[in-house]
C-alpha cells in the first residue's frame, strides 16, 4: 500500500514512522524546505499530561471577556470580522460547562498518557536523543491561595493517574537550584513527577532519518493544493510539483489542514491560537533550569534543550497572521528575567510566532472522513508534541483495520462536536 502523508511536522513524521513499520510505502509531502519547523519547531517542549486541561472551561469566558475589554490576559481574542472565528468561538463556548470541560480534559489526558508511553518506547527502540529531560515538570504558583486553587484543580488529574507532589517555596528551590534565583516569587509548586520535556523539532528530524532508512520518501518544498476526488475516494493530491497519487492519504498539516480538507468536502473545526516562542543560548548553566515548567500566573512555559532554553507563552485568537513585534514578547521577557536572571543571553534570543491548531473542544481529529481512503490526524492544539506518538499509533491502527487502544469516538472526524 502506498500512502501519502501531507505535512512534515511531528504528527506527519510519527504517522509516517508507524505506517512504514506496518510495511506501507510512505511519501511525506512538506511545503517547507525542512521538517518540523512550524508549530513543532516553536513549542515549549513540555511533554505534559499534567497540563492536559481543556482550554474550554468555566473560567474561559471570563478571561475572554477581560481580553475583549483590552486586559492583557494569557488567552486573548483580537476582535475582528471573521466568520471562522465566530463559528469556532461559539463551539468553544458550548464546551465551557463544567461537565464538558471535565469530559474533554479526561479524553485529552488519556491520549497524553498513552502517547508519552509510546514516545518513551519509540525513542528507546530507535535510540533517539532529543534533549529529553525526565525530571517531572514544575507548575509554579505565586501565592498560597493560587497554589491551593491549583491543587484543587489538579485533583482531577491526580485521581486519574497523574502522580504529583505539592512543594513549598523551599522545596521548589531544592527541586532545581535554578528556581532559587526567583527568591520569594513563588509560594510553591505542583511537581508532576512523570511529566517530561524535550525538543520536538530535533525528535522529528531524528525520527525522519530513521524513516528514511525504512524507505520513507520526503518531498520537501512541495505544497499540497487540493485533493482530487472521484466518488467516495481520493484519487490524487494536486501539488505545485504536479499530481501525486497513492492508495491512501493522511492529512497532518497542522493549522493548514482545514484548507485542504475543504477540497474533499470536509469542514474541520480548527482555528489558530497564535503563541510566541523564544530560544536563547544558556550562558550560566547553573542559573538555567533543567526541570521544565510553567509559571501559572503568566502562563510562561520553558524547557531546557541542551545548551539552549526555550520559553513560550500567549494564545492569541487573531486569524492566520503570523506577524510579531518585540512587544509581543514582553510577558516572556519579564517572567524569564524575573525567574532565571543571568541564565541566558537575552539580547541575542531568537524570537518567532507559531500557531496551535486548536479544536473548540480540545481533543484532536483522528480517523477517516467522507472518503474511504482519506484519513485525518490533526487539530492537536496546545498538546501536539505530547500527543504525537499516541495519535499516530492510533492512526496506523485505523488504517490497518485494528481496534486502537483508545475509544475513537471523541476523536472522530467532525465539523463540530457530536454528542456521545
Ligand atoms: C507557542 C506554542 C507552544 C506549545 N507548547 C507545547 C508544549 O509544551 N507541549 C506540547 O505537547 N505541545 C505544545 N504545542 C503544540 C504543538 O506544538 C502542536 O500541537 C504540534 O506541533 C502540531 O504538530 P503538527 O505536525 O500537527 O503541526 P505542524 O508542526 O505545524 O506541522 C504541519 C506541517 O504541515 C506543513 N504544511 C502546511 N501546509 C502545507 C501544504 N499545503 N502542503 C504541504 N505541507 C504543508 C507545514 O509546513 C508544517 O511543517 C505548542 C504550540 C505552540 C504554538
Amino acid at each position: 500500500m502506498k500512502t501519502i502523508v501531507l505535512g512534515g511536522g511531528v504528527i506527519g513524521v510519527t504517522t509516517a514512522y508507524y505506517l512504514a513499520q506496518e510495511g506501507h510505502e510512505v511519501v511525506v509531502v512538506e511545503a517547507r524546505d525542512s521538517l518540523g519547523t512550524d508549530a513543532t519547531g516553536g513549542n515549549a517542549g513540555l511533554i505534559a499530561p499534567g497540563h492536559s486541561f481543556a482550554w474550554a472551561s468555566p473560567a474561559a469566558p471570563k478571561m475572554l471577556l477581560a481580553s475583549l475589554r483590552g486586559e492583557k490576559t494569557a488567552i486573548r481574542v483580537k476582535p475582528r470580522l471573521d466568520a471562522k472565528l465566530v463559528t469556532w468561538g461559539l463551539q468553544f463556548l458550548r464546551e465551557c460547562t463544567p461537565a464538558r470541560a471535565e469530559a474533554n480534559t479526561l479524553v485529552k489526558l488519556e491520549l497524553c498518557l498513552y502517547s508519552q508511553r509510546l514516545l518513551d518506547e519509540l525513542a528507546a527502540a530507535e535510540s533517539i536523543d532529543y534533549h529529553h529531560v525526565q525530571k517531572g515538570l514544575a507548575y509554579l504558583y505565586r501565592t498560597q491561595a493560587e497554589l491551593d486553587a491549583g491543587v484543587k484543580k489538579m485533583d482531577l488529574l491526580r485521581r486519574n493517574g497523574v502522580p504529583m507532589d505539592v512543594l513549598d517555596a523551599e522545596q521548589v528551590a531544592k527541586l532545581d537550584p535554578a528556581f532559587a534565583s526567583a527568591g520569594n516569587t513563588f509560594a510553591g509548586a505542583i511537581h508532576v513527577t512523570s511529566d517530561a520535556s524535550g525538543n520536538s523539532e530535533l525528535f522529528t528530524n531524528e525520527l525522519a532519518a530513521r524513516c528514511q532508512a525504512m524507505g520513507v520518501e520526503f518531498r520537501l518544498g512541495v505544497t499540497a493544493q487540493r485533493f482530487v476526488v472521484a466518488g467516495d475516494r481520493v484519487t490524487g493530491v494536486q501539488t505545485d510539483a504536479g499530481l501525486l497519487t497513492a492508495d491512501d492519504y493522511v492529512l497532518a498539516m497542522g493549522i493548514q489542514s482545514p484548507f485542504l480538507a475543504r477540497s474533499a468536502g470536509q469542514r474541520l473545526p480548527m482555528y489558530p491560537a497564535k503563541g510566541y516562542s523564544l530560544t536563547a543560548d544558556i550562558v550560566d548553566s547553573d542559573a538555567a533550569p533543567t526541570v521544565g515548567g510553567v509559571d501559572e500566573a503568566t502562563l510562561v512555559a520553558w524547557s531546557r534543550f541542551g545548551d539552549q532554553l526555550r520559553i513560550s507563552s500567549t494564545a492569541e485568537f487573531a486569524g492566520f497572521n503570523r506577524d510579531w513585534k518585540y512587544s509581543d514578547f514582553s510577558n516572556i521577557l519579564k517572567t524569564g528575567k524575573e525567574i532565571f536572571p543571568g541564565a541566558v543571553d537575552w539580547e541575542r534570543a531568537r524570537m518567532r510566532s507559531c500557531m496551535r491548531p486548536m479544536t473548540p473542544d480540545g481533543p484532536p481529529i483522528i480517523g477517516r472522513g467522507k472518503q474511504a481512503n482519506l484519513y485525518y490526524n490533526t487539530g492537536h492544539g496546545h498538546m501536539g508534541w505530547t500527543m504525537a506518538c499516541g495519535s499516530s499509533r492510533i492512526m496506523a491502527d485505523i488504517v490497518a483495520g485494528r481496534t486502537p487502544a483508545l475509544d475513537l469516538q471523541p476523536f472522530q472526524v467532525r465539523s463540530h462536536r457530536v454528542a456521545a
